[in-house]
Parts: C-alpha cells; structure tokens; sequence
C-alpha cells in the first residue's frame, strides 16, 4: 500500500498527461522554431506540419527573392498601373504604411529601393551614384492602396518594396493562431529575431535571451515572459564590414545608409507585427527619439543597445527592474 501511494504522488507531482512537441527549420532565409504543450500526439504532428506549411506560404507570398511571389509582382507591374493583391498582402501593406506614419517615416518598406541594391553575402552595397539617384524613390507616400478593389499602385516604376521588417512578425501571429485554435495554450513560436509566447513552459514563465551584439557567447539579459511577443532587431545578423565600417541589413530611409543609431533593439508588444515593425524602426530612431515614441505607446516596453554599446529601457521596464 504504502509503495503505491508514494507511485501516485511521484507521477502526481508531475503535469505527466502532457507532453511538449517541437521543431526547428529553416524559412525566410532564417530559422524558425515551434514548441507547445499537448497530451495528443496525432493532434501534435498535424500541428507542427501545419505551422511549417504556414510559414511556407507566407515566405512564397512575401519573398523578394521569388521571382513567381505575389510580392514580386508587385515590385515588377504596380509602377505601372494598379495591382489587385490578396487580402493578407493588402492588410500587411496597410499595417506597413501605418508603422511608416507612427514612427516619421524610419519604417519605409519602400527602403527597398535603394536596400535591394544591398548583398550581405557578396560584400556588396551601392554606389554613391546609385544612392543618390534612388533615395528620392524612398518615400511611403509614393505607395498607394484602393481598399475598394484591393489593389496598390506606386507613383514610379522605381520604386521597391520589401517586407523584410514585418513579415517574420505576422508569420509568427498566424502561428500562434493556429495553434490557438486548436485548443494549445502554452506554445512558443519564433522565426529569426521575432517570437511569441503563450501561457507558460511547465509552470514556470518562458526566458528569452538578448545577445550581446559583439560578442554571440555572452546574453545582455535573460527575460521572463509571459503572453507576449517579442522581436530583436541587430546589426550582426547580416552584415560585412569594409575599411572599419559596418554595412547591415537595416536601412535608414534618409540617407539609403545602414542605420548607425544603435547596434541592438528589442521590443516587447502584444503582437509579433507590431514587435518587428517596431524593433526595425527603433533602431533606425535610435535611443532618445526612440524611447520618446515607445514611452507613449501603452502595453509596449523596449530595450536599445545604442551605438556606444550602452543599455537603455523604457519608462515601464525602469520601474520594474
Ligand atoms: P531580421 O530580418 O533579422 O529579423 P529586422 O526585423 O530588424 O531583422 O528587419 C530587418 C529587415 O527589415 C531587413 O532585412 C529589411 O528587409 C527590412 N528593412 C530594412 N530597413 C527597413 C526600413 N527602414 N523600413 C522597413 N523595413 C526595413
Ligand atoms: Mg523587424
């Protein structure tokens, strides 16, 4: 008797009916990864097949380096008349423009312009030549979009577009929903910098790491987090350097340039869109314009590493440290 009492207690001590599920792979030209809770194994394996399959799509739809994506053919026609596009493109295009109005313009997916003429694998960037004819293209003002007929057009035929600073962050959301509406409570999903927490990892709350941006072996800080996204935007993740100077893959609108305000930005908010577009254009504001914006947005906290390397927090996160 006594022996199976403390059987019961031993495997009562433990949430043994369920167990966690997960799986890492490669998207977006980063690395993606899921992990949740279920007790039914069937459900589990559909499930992780889905969240790979959706994150699939959304890379297909969104890619500018997919000839044959529908963003593709918006970057190739919508110079030249207007282009009817799918309701997810139109409202991620919609959510592009209203980051680009929120933050003064430093969130311009139309940095795409001069940023296309970036390759950080090859070492490459453009002329000064180059710079100096397309940056005038850069300007989100130029992107127009006719909810009526769900089309957009752009002012010229130069312009580009790149959804390299959201896309990850609403792949991310539609994971999340996925899994939520399929009865999983506690779940992580990231792709790259962008992740998404749900309830809690067994019991206790998820942690997530920011790098040290010059040094990958060493976090800056370790986040207990609970039903939040949250996004980090650097400029080691893809980058070469050339006589002393650091070209990465987050633009400035202004000047076609890497931005040069900070070397870290991450941003916690309630959705991974907002998180990412956020992350991406607080590193181009920089600190102080930065936090003066993410100071008045409720229910969002941000942590910049500025260019000197020193830390700063947002309004709500210095009263809690
Ligand atoms: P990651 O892609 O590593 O997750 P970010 O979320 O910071 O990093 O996004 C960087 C990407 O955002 C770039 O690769 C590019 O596609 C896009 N981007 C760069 N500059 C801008 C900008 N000024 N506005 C909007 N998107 C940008
Ligand atoms: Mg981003």
């Amino acid at each position: 008797m006594k022996l199976i009492i403390s059987f019961f207690l031993l495997f009562s001590s433990f949430p043994c009916f369920s167990e966690w599920h997960q799986k890492q792979f490669e998207v977006m030209g980063t690395l993606a990864k899921v992990e949740f809770e279920s007790d039914d194994k069937q459900l589990s394996a559909k499930l992780i097949d889905q969240v790979v399959a959706e994150m699939n799509r959304i890379d297909h739809l969104m890619s500018t380096f997919k000839p044959e994506s529908e963003l593709s053919k918006v970057n190739n026609l919508a110079g030249k008349h207007p282009v009817k596009i799918s309701s997810e493109l139109f409202k991620l295009l919609k959510a592009s423009l209203y980051y680009s109005e929120l933050t003064s313009g430093a969130f311009d997916i139309s940095f795409s312009s001069v940023g296309y003429l970036y390759d950080f694998r090859n070492r490459e960037k453009p002329t000064e030549n180059q710079k100096k004819s397309l940056i005038k293209q850069i300007n989100f003002h130029n992107i127009h979009l006719n909810e009526t007929d769900s089309s957009v057009s752009f002012d010229s035929d130069k312009l580009k577009i790149d959804l390299g600073g959201i896309a990850k962050g609403h792949a991310v959301d539609q994971c999340i929903d996925i899994l939520r509406g399929y009865g999983i409570k506690n779940a992580f999903v990231s792709a790259g910098g962008d992740s998404r927490v749900i309830g809690k990892k067994n019991d206790r709350l998820w942690y997530i790491g920011i790098r040290h941006p010059r040094d990958e072996k060493k976090l800056i800080i370790n986040l207990p987090l609970e039903q939040v996204s949250i996004s980090t935007s650097g400029d080691y993740e893809r980058f070469f350097l050339q006589e002393g100077v650091r070209y990465h893959h987050i633009i400035d609108p202004k000047t076609g340039d890497s931005a040069r305000n900070s070397q870290s930005v991450t941003i916690l908010a309630s959705s991974s869109t907002m998180a990412d577009a956020l992350s991406t254009s607080i590193f181009i504001l920089g600190s102080a314009k930065g936090l003066e914006l993410i100071n008045q947005i409720p229910e969002v906290s941000a942590i910049i590493i500025d260019q000197y390397g020193k830390l700063h927090y947002s309004d709500d996160l210095i009263s809690v440290k």
